[in-house]
C-alpha cells in the first residue's frame, strides 16, 4: 500500500531523515518509535506531504506521490493526524470534522458514526475546539482525519500531554479502528504500549530505521537496545 524508498528529508544542510525505506501494506499496524529528534515527525510529514522530500521516492497504492500535494494525498486516501492535533480552535467540533470532508472519496465515515466513535464530543459538538480538554480535542483531530475516509491512517503521538486515563480511552477508539481493518502507522513515545498495540514495530535513531520488526518475533530488550542505540 505504502512504499517509501531511500527517502532524505532535510532543514537546510541537516538531514532529519537520512536513506530510509519502508512498505507498509494493507491491515499492517506499525508503531514508529525512536528518541526524541530520531526524526519520527519529520518522516511522517513528508510521507503525509506536508514537508518537501529532498531525494528518494514515495508511492501509495502503486503510484508515485512523491511530488503530490498533502491535500491530493488525503484525496488518494492517506490522511496524517499531525502531532499537536492542529485544530481551528476558534471553529466548532463539528466544524473542525466538516474540514475533513473530501468529496473525492466515498466510504463509511460521516460526521454521526464520528460521535458515535467519540461519544465524549457528543455533548461538545458546538463548542470551540479551543475550550475542549485535551483528549477531546485529540479525538476532534481523529475524527477529522477518518472524515476522508482514509486507507492508510498515521497518526503523530497521539497520547502526548494526556493524562493516562485518557491515553487508554484515545487508544480504545484507535483500536476499534484497527479492528475494522484500518492500515494504521503511528509514531508512540510509550514503548510498551507501542509494542502491544502494534504488530510492527519501526524504531528510528538519527534519521535512520535501525530496526524494523513483528513485536511478536522481537524480544522487548532488542526493541529498547535499538532505541537507545545500544546495537
Ligand atoms: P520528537 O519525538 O521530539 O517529536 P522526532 O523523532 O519526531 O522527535 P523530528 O521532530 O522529526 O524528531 O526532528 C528530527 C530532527 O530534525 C531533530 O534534530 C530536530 O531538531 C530537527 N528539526 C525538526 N524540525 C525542524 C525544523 N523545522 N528546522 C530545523 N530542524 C528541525
Amino acid at each position: 500500500m505504502l512504499s517509501v524508498h531511500n527517502l532524505d528529508v532535510r532543514y537546510g544542510q541537516f538531514r532529519a531523515v537520512q536513506g530510509v525505506s519502508i512498505e507498509i501494506t494493507q491491515g499492517d499496524i506499525v508503531s514508529l518509535i525512536g528518541a526524541n529528534g530520531a526524526g519520527k515527525s519529520t518522516f511522517l510529514k513528508a510521507i503525509a506531504g506536508a514537508l518537501p522530500i529532498y531525494s528518494g521516492r514515495v508511492s501509495f497504492k502503486d503510484q508515485d506521490i512523491t511530488d503530490t500535494s498533502s491535500s491530493t494525498r488525503v484525496q488518494q486516501g492517506l490522511s496524517l493526524v499531525p502531532e499537536g492535533r492542529r485544530l481551528f480552535s476558534e471553529m466548532t467540533v463539528e466544524e473542525n470534522l466538516l474540514l475533513g470532508k473530501t468529496v473525492q472519496r466515498q466510504g463509511d465515515w460521516d460526521i454521526e458514526r464520528i460521535f458515535t466513535t467519540f461519544p465524549n464530543l457528543v455533548k461538545r459538538r458546538h463548542s470551540k475546539t479551543g475550550s475542549l480538554s485535551g483528549g477531546e480535542q485529540q479525538a476532534t483531530a481523529i475524527g477529522r482525519a477518518l472524515m476522508a475516509n482514509p486507507e492508510l491512517l498515521i497518526l503523530d503521538e497521539v497520547s502526548l500531554g494526556l493524562s493516562p486515563l485518557v491515553v487508554d480511552q484515545v487508544y480504545a477508539s484507535i483500536e476499534s479502528l484497527r479492528d475494522a481493518g484500518t492500515t494504521i502507522l503511528l509514531v508512540e513515545q510509550d514503548l510498551e504500549r507501542a509494542i502491544t498495540f502494534s504488530q510492527r514495530a519501526i524504531c528510528m535513531l538519527e534519521g535512520r530505521i535501525v530496526l524494523d520488526k513483528l513485536t511478536a518475533d522481537t524480544h522487548r530488550d532488542e526493541i529498547t537496545q535499538a532505541y537507545f542505540g545500544l546495537n
